[in-house]
């Protein structure tokens, strides 16, 4: 009698019915029908003598390792586990792309501006110097010198809203990497530059080899049909020329360039030699800016833009171009260099507690920042 009463006592934790007199299972602190004892992912019965736990809830190992062991973002394989036992992985700070450490030393190509690695399932575009670019960053690339006309008005027409305008006429050039690393090394007056430079103020005459033709792109594969033409600049002012790596997104060759023009708005201005950490840093602040009255656009504040003239890409801005106009504001932000991170750093925190005229004044006078 007590032995039917204990049976009939047992009631199963799935369905919440008595067990009866058939098989059952006993897990969990609890007993179940066998078909009630089910996997939180797939909602199959777990028949296997061994399941994974999370959460309070039993899952199949394989559902388990499915759902909860992290796949890496290039290869698509689960991510090994490391000697201790423990999986280990990088991930990147702004996109969150996760891999295996050893994809950065296997020569997986990342992109050239917003530093993501190529998955293995999409090929990246190859650039004539060696450099790679996704797809989404391809998508708004600038390949010319021609067609960075339009942003190079755009950016005009920011340094006079905000009464800094540009009077002198300054050939904007988009070259190959190669060129770039020439030209700076034709200057006198050599700045300090970051390890991969994307952007030059020059003030000597020399001869520059600019993109002029825009190169059929093959994805994937090299571009064939490149040009280049030797522009020679001569002297009309203290800059001849205003160089940026070409094949960047519309939203990094903006910013690239606005930097470049703050470094020729202060030798036009006639400022002294400044230090390095204040000059690259109020180019810097000026970048920053610029990014973020770009966010604010695509943001769909619909503030109509000052300039008429603007390309045609500012209509068809995707949400990727908000997030990529993030990457480059953060990447500015979270630079650890001496030069361009802490001075865009103290740059930035005179400009918001004094503001941009008082800044620049400031600077004229003593050749720092106020504090
Ligand atoms: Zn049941
Ligand atoms: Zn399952
Ligand atoms: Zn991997
Ligand atoms: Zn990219
Ligand atoms: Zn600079």
């Amino acid at each position: 009698m007590t032995c039917t009463f204990f049976l009939c006592d047992r009631i199963c934790a799935g369905c919440n019915y008595e067990i009866g007199h058939g098989r059952f299972l006993s897990c969990m602190g609890a007993v179940w029908h066998p078909e009630c004892f089910r996997c939180h992912a797939c909602n199959q019965p777990i028949a296997d003598y061994e399941f994974s736990m999370s959460g309070n809830y039993p899952y199949h190992k394989t559902c388990y390792k499915e759902h909860y062991h992290p796949k890496c973002d290039v290869c698509q394989h689960f991510i090994p586990t490391n000697a201790s036992g423990l999986i280990e992985y990088r991930a990147h700070p702004f996109w969150a792309q996760k891999y295996c450490p050893f994809h950065e030393h296997d020569g997986t190509p990342r992109c050239c501006s917003c530093e993501r690695m190529e998955p293995r399932e999409t090929s990246y575009a190859a650039l004539n110097d060696g450099r790679k670019l996704c797809l989404e960053c391809l998508d708004s690339s600038i390949m010319d010198t021609s067609e960075c006309q339009p942003l190079y008005r755009d950016i005009q027409a920011f340094y006079e809203s905000i009464n800094m305008k540009v009077e002198q006429i300054i050939p904007l050039l988009l070259v190959e990497r190669q060129a770039l690393n020439e030209a700076m090394d034709g200057e006198r007056n050599g700045h300090y530059h970051m390890p991969e430079t994307r952007g030059l103020c020059l003030s000597e005459e020399q001869t520059i080899s600019t993109v002029l033709r825009r190169p059929k792109m093959g994805m994937g594969s090299r571009v064939p049909d490149m040009r280049t033409e030797p522009y020679k600049l001569t002297r009309r002012c203290e800059v001849t020329a205003i160089l940026i790596l070409y094949g960047l997104p519309r939203l990094l060759t903006g910013s690239i360039l606005a930097h470049e023009m703050m470094h020729a708005w202060l030798r036009l201005q006639g400022y002294r030699t400044l230090s390095q950490d204040v000059e690259e840093g109020i180019c810097q602040v000026l970048a920053h800016m610029w990014l973020r009255t770009q966010i604010s656009l695509i943001s769909g504040k619909n503030t109509p833009s000052s300039s008429s003239a603007t390309s045609s890409r500012q209509e068809k801005r995707s949400p990727f171009d908000k997030k990529l106009a993030e990457f480059f504001k953060h990447q500015i932000e979270s630079d650890m260099s001496p030069v361009y991170g802490n001075g865009f750093r103290a740059g930035n925190q005179a400009v918001l507690k004094y503001g941009l005229p008082s800044t620049l004044e400031h600077i004229r006078l003593t050749g720092s920042f106020p504090f």
